[in-house]
C-alpha cells in the first residue's frame, strides 16, 4: 500500500476526513476508529504498475475529465477528454465499487458464516451535507463504501479454478501452481481438477506480489487455525460466486481476496471483491473453443495483453491510449450487468 507519496490524483474530500492511505486504485479515509471510507479512483493498474491515466475531477468546470499526465498539455487533456465523452460515454473505471457492493450482499446471504467489512455504500451524512458541489457529491456516492477497519492480513488470497497467467506460467516450466504438483499434459485455460488455494505474498509499495506455495503461506499468516479459516473461506467464496457467474454465462477463471482480523482474530472479507480488477471473467460460451490460447475476457486482460504487445509489461509510466482504456471500461461495464441486470453509468 502506498502512502500518498505515489498517489496520481487524490480523491478530493475537501479536507472533510483525514486521508489514512492511498492504494493503487483506492483512497482511504477515517470516518472513526473503527470505521473507513473507500474510495475507488480512475487510476488504473496492471503488472502492479498504475498506469498514467486518470480521470481527475475539474473543479473549475466541474466537470470529470480524462487527463494523461504525460505531456499534459492542456490541448491535449481536451482532446482527450471531449474523444471519451463523445464516443465512449459510458467510459468508467470505478465500476469495482459497484462489484464489490453487490458480491458483499450477495455472498451474505449465501455464506452466512461470513463476515465481511462492507457496512453500506454511502458517504457519512456530514460529509454529504458539507461537500456543496452537486456533481462530485454524485461521483463520490458512486465510488464509495463505508468499511470496519481492520489489521490485514499479510497474504492475498489467490483462488484458481483454471490454469491461466501466472499460473499457466509456473506448470509450463515445472508442472507445478505454488509449488503444488498437478497432473500433466494441462492446456491453457482449462479448468483444474479441484479449485486451488494459491497465495502470494502483498508486497510494499513498489515491489511485486511473489507467488508462494500453501506453506508458506499459512507460515506468515502465523495462527494456523486463521490460516485455515482463510483457506476454507477462500475456496468458498470462489465457489459460491463461480456458481452464480456461470448462471449468467461468465466463468470465474481466479480471483484474489483479502482478508481482515479483529481484535478477537475473527477472518473478516476485506478490500474488493470479485471485481474485473482482482479477477479474470471469460466468457463462457467461447471458453472451449479458446481452450490452449488466450481467452476473450470481461476484465483488466484486455489492457495486459496490449501491454505486452507493446513490450511495455511492468514498466512506469506507461500512458494507455483512450482506445485501450475504453474498452477496457467498456468490458467492466458488460459484465456487471450480466451479473446483476442493471446498466452502470458513468458519474
Ligand atoms: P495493496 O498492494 O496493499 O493491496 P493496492 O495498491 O492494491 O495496495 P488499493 O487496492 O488501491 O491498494 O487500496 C486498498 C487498500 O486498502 C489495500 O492495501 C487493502 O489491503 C486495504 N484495505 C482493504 N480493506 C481494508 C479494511 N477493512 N481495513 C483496512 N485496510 C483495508
Ligand atoms: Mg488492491
Amino acid at each position: 500500500l502506498n502512502m500518498a507519496s505515489s498517489t496520481i490524483v487524490d480523491i478530493d474530500l475537501k479536507g472533510l476526513l483525514p486521508k489514512v492511505a492511498s492504494g493503487k486504485v483506492r483512497d482511504l479515509f477515517a470516518i472513526d476508529d473503527n470505521t473507513l471510507l473507500f474510495v475507488a479512483s480512475d487510476r488504473i493498474s496492471a503488472y502492479d504498475v498504475v498506469m498514467q491515466n486518470v480521470r481527475s475531477y475539474n473543479s473549475r468546470s466541474q466537470q470529470l475529465i480524462l487527463i494523461s499526465l504525460k505531456g499534459n498539455s492542456r490541448k491535449r487533456r481536451t482532446a482527450y477528454s471531449n474523444e471519451v465523452y463523445t464516443n465512449f460515454p459510458n467510459y468508467i473505471l470505478f465500476t469495482p465499487n459497484a462489484y464489490s457492493v453487490y458480491w458483499f450482499k450477495y455472498l451474505q446471504n449465501r455464506i452466512p458464516t461470513l463476515k465481511t467489512h462492507f457496512i453500506k455504500q454511502s458517504l457519512p451524512e456530514d460529509v454529504e451535507s458539507s461537500l456543496g458541489d452537486q456533481s462530485l457529491l454524485g461521483s463520490l456516492q458512486k465510488r464509495s463504501m463505508q468499511v470496519r477497519r481492520l489489521q490485514i492480513v499479510p497474504v492475498e488470497s489467490i483462488v484458481r479454478g483454471y490454469i491461466t497467467g501466472s499460473g499457466w506460467a509456473e506448470y509450463k516450466k515445472s508442472g507445478t501452481v505454488n509449488g503444488i504438483k498437478l497432473p500433466s499434459g494441462l492446456l491453457e485455460g482449462q479448468q483444474l481438477p479441484k479449485p486451488l488455494w494459491t497465495p502470494s505474498t502483498k508486497a510494499e509499495a513498489g515491489a511485486k506480489d511473489e507467488n508462494i506455495s500453501p506453506e508458506k503461506a499459512r507460515e506468515l499468516i502465523g495462527d494456523a487455525t486463521v490460516a485455515k479459516r482463510i483457506e476454507e473461506l477462500s475456496l468458498e467464496i470462489y465457489t459460491t460466486a463461480a456458481k452464480r457467474a456461470e448462471e449468467v454465462g461468465i466463468i470465474l477463471a481466479d480471483t484474489k481476496f483479502e482478508f481482515g482480523l479483529t481484535s478477537e482474530n475473527e477472518v473478516v472479507l476485506v478490500d474488493e471483491v470479485l471485481t474485473p480488477d482482482s479477477s479474470r471473467f471469460w466468457p463462457k460460451d467461447t471458453w472451449e473453443q479458446n481452450i490452449g490460447k488466450q481467452q476473450p475476457s470481461f476484465d483488466k486482460q484486455y489492457l495486459r495483453d496490449w501491454l505486452v504487445d507493446q513490450g511495455l509489461k511492468g514498466k512506469e509510466g506507461v500512458v494507455i491510449p483512450e482506445n485501450i482504456a475504453a474498452q477496457t471500461a467498456v468490458k467492466y461495464g458488460e459484465a456487471y450487468q450480466m451479473l446483476t441486470g442493471e446498466k452502470l453509468h458513468a458519474a
